[in-house]
C-alpha cells in the first residue's frame, strides 16, 4: 500500500475505507448464501379500508435472518442488492412467494384480499420484467387482480419502455401504486398519464402531522389531489390513534402502520383476520 503522508496523500484506501468495502463484500456474499439457503423470508404488513375498518391488502416486505448476524433490515441490503443485480433473483423470489402466500389463503377460503409488492427500479426496467410477472400468476393461479406492484417515483420519471410496462400491466389487470409518494423530486405531470391506481403517503409526512401543520396540509392536499384524479390513497406509517382519527376525517381511503399492524409472520395472518372491525 502507498502511504505517504503530508502535502499529497498518496493514501487511497484509509482503514476505515477498507472496513466499509469489505463490510459491503462480506454482506454480499452473505447475500448470495442467503439466496441459495432460504435465509429470506417474507413478513405481511395489513392495510386497513378506513371506512370499514375492514383488512383489503397486504404489503410483503422481505427479511433476511441470518444465522450469525441476526436480522438485517431490508435498508441494509436491498440497495446493495440493486447494485450488485442480486436484486433480480430476490425479486422473482419476493413475488412468487407473496402470490403464492395470497392464493393459499383464497384457497382456505379467506376473502379475497390485495397482495402488494414492492418492486425496485433495477428490476422494473429489466427486459421481459413484464413477462416474468406474468409466468408467476399463471404458476401460482393467483388471479391479477390480487396483487399490486409498488413502483417508486424514480421508476416512473424516466423511459417510454418503463411507461409501456406501466400500461402493460394495467391491461393485465394488476393493481399499481406510488410507494413513498411525495418524496421524491419527480414532476407531478405523471400522475396525468400513468395507469396508476393508488398513491401511498410517505410515512414521514404522516410521522408528523400533529408535529408540524404544514405536514398536515401537505397530507389532506395529496388526499384531495387524489381524489380530484380518481386514485385511491394509503397512508404509511400510521402509529397513532389521533393520525388514524385525522386521516379518516380526511377520506383517506386506507391506512397501514404499527398502530394497526407491525408486519407479522404467514402464520399469524388468519388470526389478524378478526382483528380488524374495531374503530
Ligand atoms: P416501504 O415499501 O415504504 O415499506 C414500509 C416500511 O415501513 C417497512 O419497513 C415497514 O416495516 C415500515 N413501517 C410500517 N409501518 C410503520 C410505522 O408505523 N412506523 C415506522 N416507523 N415504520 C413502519 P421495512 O420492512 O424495513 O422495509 C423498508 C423498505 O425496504 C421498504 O419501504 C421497501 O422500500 C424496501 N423493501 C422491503 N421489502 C422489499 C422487497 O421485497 N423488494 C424491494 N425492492 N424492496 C423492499
Ligand atoms: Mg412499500
Ligand atoms: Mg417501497
Ligand atoms: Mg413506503
Amino acid at each position: 500500500r502507498v502511504k505517504e503522508q503530508g502535502k499529497n496523500n498518496f493514501e487511497f484506501y484509509t482503514p476505515e475505507m477498507n472496513e466499509a468495502i469489505s463490510k459491503k463484500m462480506k454482506l454480499e456474499i452473505g447475500l448470495r448464501k442467503a439466496i441459495e439457503n432460504h435465509e429470506l423470508a417474507l413478513v405481511y404488513q395489513p392495510q386497513i379500508d378506513l371506512e370499514t375498518g375492514k383488512l383489503f391488502g397486504l404489503e410483503a416486505l422481505v427479511r433476511w435472518d441470518h444465522h450469525e448476524w441476526g436480522m438485517i433490515p431490508p435498508d441494509e441490503f436491498i440497495a446493495l442488492a440493486e447494485e450488485t443485480g442480486l436484486i433480480l433473483l430476490i425479486g422473482e423470489w419476493v413475488l412468487y412467494s407473496a402470490c403464492a402466500q395470497n392464493k393459499a389463503l383464497q384457497k382456505e377460503g379467506y376473502p379475497p384480499i390485495r397482495m402488494a409488492v414492492n418492486i425496485s427500479s433495477r428490476q422494473f426496467q429489466q427486459p421481459n420484467f413484464a413477462g416474468m410477472v406474468r409466468k408467476v400468476l399463471e404458476d401460482t393461479g393467483l388471479d391479477p387482480m390480487y396483487l399490486e406492484l409498488e413502483l417508486t417515483e424514480s421508476i416512473i420519471q424516466d423511459s417510454q419502455y418503463a411507461i409501456s410496462t406501466m400500461h402493460t400491466f394495467k391491461k393485465m389487470g394488476i393493481h399499481l401504486s406510488i410507494d413513498d409518494f411525495g418524496t421524491g423530486y419527480s414532476s407531478l405531470s405523471y400522475l396525468k398519464i400513468l395507469p396508476i391506481d393508488t398513491l401511498k403517503i410517505d410515512r414521514s409526512f404522516t410521522r408528523n402531522i400533529f408535529i408540524d401543520p404544514k405536514d398536515a396540509s401537505l397530507v389532506s392536499t395529496i388526499i384531495t389531489m387524489a381524489h380530484n384524479l380518481g386514485l385511491k390513497v394509503i397512508a404509511e406509517g400510521v402509529e397513532t390513534t389521533e393520525q388514524l382519527h385525522f386521516l379518516k376525517q380526511q377520506k383517506c381511503n386506507g391506512a397501514q402502520g404499527y398502530y394497526i399492524s407491525k408486519p407479522i409472520p404467514a402464520k399469524e395472518i388468519t388470526e389478524a383476520w378478526g382483528r380488524f372491525s374495531c374503530f
